[in-house]
């Protein structure tokens, strides 16, 4: 099921190339137990991530399945590394302010089992490395051996077929290890354990077949297979249900790697400041990795509390998320908006931003940040035309909000489909997800009703609006003491005011959406205001209250 085919991986650093792998040709049996040994920087753990399909080899093949992977898609890749493989390592890598039995859960949250049948599977795993009397303690209430038997349960409780285990004793006392490897040469009775060792004694005590490596070469291996000789059990590929499943499980593992931190920052953006918290604290066991990755990679990111925010907790516990990927087409190249009803809702709250929470934030110590910038939105008075009537348009249903100022950060994480991007005030962006969709509640705000599923990119170039500032827009009286008084305008008033010259008219200028490598999501889907609109009206305020005065 695995074949290794003059595999060749370079490290390039600087103008230097270090070739970890040399042109290694390896197969392995269905069940057996490996152990790889060799000096330090022989190549162990290289050939460990390439199996593991961690990382990308540069030359060669890896077969899988007799298929070459030379072709794999990242999905391919995903896929693999889901159902087919279980890692382990030598410093665990646990999640340590949570419990063992969570632990072994989040392996398996994506997995599309229910929330019991996780708990049973994780229950059942914890029992056979023999740890089921301390499935609610923190790891750190455990022994180092007892906390390696938790990282060995995770790596088994998706029921891989291959386990991989970089030094997994390096870190334990001797007897400690052979229980550790007694457990482990039981799981190879039903599986293909590949582990690193630099201890010879123990490849030789428990493994079935030891591969010596030097200089990314290998240098004897005590039980090849012959040709042909290779078992004919198919690896499991299934299709993976998130690629947050690999977020996860990639947490645990090769936080060096750029792709990675695309792909957690990404996820983390998308999420907002919940998720990133989240995502931080279940890589806690490896602080050292998060704060680099802290400092080279989310430092650039802006943290954005939002009115609305994604509650991951929540999706945890409910029900697995719609498959999205499933039912539509990531970043289609067709000139439609496409319509949805979202069912994420339940997961959806709103945060309450009080003055309390304002000043908090704005006390925060100035030499742990950057910049704190506070956008508190202006109420504006907007309108436009329904079936040729002008009504108001309702901003919070559209998620009216300012789009991103930075033009450099703009164009490195959205594509423009359609249009411009907003150079004035006067135009405005619409934003759609990935899939090119709105929600319904949206279109109908837009005055788009009826049946429709999806529409052409044109129909909201057409689209204009009115804005007014309070000034133009209410209207004022006297009460019979001759105090003002201001009203909201009926519908006769509105159609006169939206015909007249105190508004400032908008259109949409383009159309955009998230791109492909983009490293978050930055703006959700709706209608975005360039940023000077705000200045516009604060000014026109300004001049009224001028013109006021002079009176
Ligand atoms: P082992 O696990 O046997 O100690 P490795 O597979 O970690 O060896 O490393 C093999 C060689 O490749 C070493 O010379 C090491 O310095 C180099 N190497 C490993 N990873 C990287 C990397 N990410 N960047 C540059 N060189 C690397
Ligand atoms: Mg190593």
């Amino acid at each position: 099921m695995l074949e290794l085919k003059d595999l060749v991986k370079k490290y390039e650093i600087g103008t230097f190339k270090q070739t970890a792998l040399d042109g290694v040709s390896l197969s392995f049996r269905d069940h057996e137990f490996v152990c790889i040994t060799g000096p330090s920087g022989s190549g162990k753990t290289t050939l460990l991530n390439m199996i593991g399909g961690l990382d990308r080899y540069d030359a060669g093949d890896l077969l899988i399945n007799d298929k070459s992977t030379r072709h794999f898609s990242d999905t391919e890749w995903d896929s693999y590394r889901n159902h087919a493989i279980g890692f382990v390592f030598q410093n665990y890598n646990l999640i340590t302010h949570t419990s063992v039995l969570a632990n072994v859960e989040i392996g398996l949250t994506l997995s599309g089992l229910s929330t019991q049948a996780r708990r049973e599977r994780a229950i059942e795993v914890l029992d056979r490395v023999g740890l089921k009397d301390h499935i609610y303690k923190k790891p750190n209430q455990l022994s180092g051996g007892q906390q390696q038997r938790v990282a060995i349960a995770r790596a088994l409780a998706n029921d891989p077929d291959i386990i991989l285990a970089d030094e997994p004793t390096g870190a334990i006392d001797s007897e400690t290890s052979r229980q550790i490897m007694s457990l482990i040469q039981e799981i190879a009775k039903d599986k293909l354990v590949i582990m690193v060792t630099h201890d010879e004694s123990i490849a030789e005590k428990y493994s079935d077949r030891i591969v010596a490596l030097r200089d990314g070469k290998i240098v004897s291996d005590t039980n090849p297979i012959e040709a042909n000789g290779v078992g004919t059990t198919k690896l499991k590929f299934k299709k993976t249900a998130m690629a947050f499943a690999q977020a996860l499980k990639l947490s645990f593992n090769n936080l060096r790697t750029k792709k990675f931190r695309t792909a957690i920052t990404a996820f983390a953006g998308s999420i907002g400041i919940i998720g990133i918290a989240l995502v931080l604290s279940l890589a806690n066991g490896l602080s050292n990795e998060i704060d680099r990755l802290e400092r080279t990679t989310l430092a650039e990111f802006p943290i954005q509390v939002e009115p609305t925010a994604f509650d991951l907790d929540a999706a945890r516990r409910g029900t697995p998320l719609e498959r999205v990927d499933d039912v539509w087409d990531k970043f289609p190249d067709t000139e439609e908006v496409y319509v949805y009803e979202p069912t994420f809702s339940p997961f959806q709250h709103t945060n309450i931003l009080t003055e309390d929470y304002l000043n908090h934030v704005n006390k925060l110590d100035p030499s742990l940040v950057n910049e704190i910038t506070v956008i508190d939105s202006m109420e504006m008075h907007m309108m436009h035309e329904v079936d040729a009537t002008p009504i108001m348009l309702n901003q919070a249903r559209v998620n009216f909000g300012p789009m991103l100022g930075q033009t450099d950060f703009f164009e490195a994480n959205y594509d423009l489909l359609t249009g411009s991007i907003p150079q004035d005030h006067t135009e405005l962006l619409l934003v759609v997800d990935e899939y090119n969709r709105l929600t319904l509640s949206i279109m109908q705000t837009f005055g788009l009703n009826g049946s429709l599923d999806s529409v052409p990119f044109d129909t909201f170039l057409d689209k204009s609006f009115q804005v007014f500032d309070h000034d133009s827009f209410y209207i004022r009286d006297f009460d019979v003491d001759d105090k003002p008084i201001f009203s909201v305008p009926n519908e006769s008033n509105r159609a006169t005011l939206f015909n007249s010259d105190d508004g400032i008219g908008l259109t949409i200028s383009g159309i955009a959406r998230l791109s492909d490598d983009a490293l978050g999501s930055f703006l959700s889907p709706g209608l975005k205001y360039h940023p000077s609109l705000v200045d516009t009206m604060r000014e026109k305020a300004q001049e009224s209250l001028y013109a006021e005065a002079q009176l």
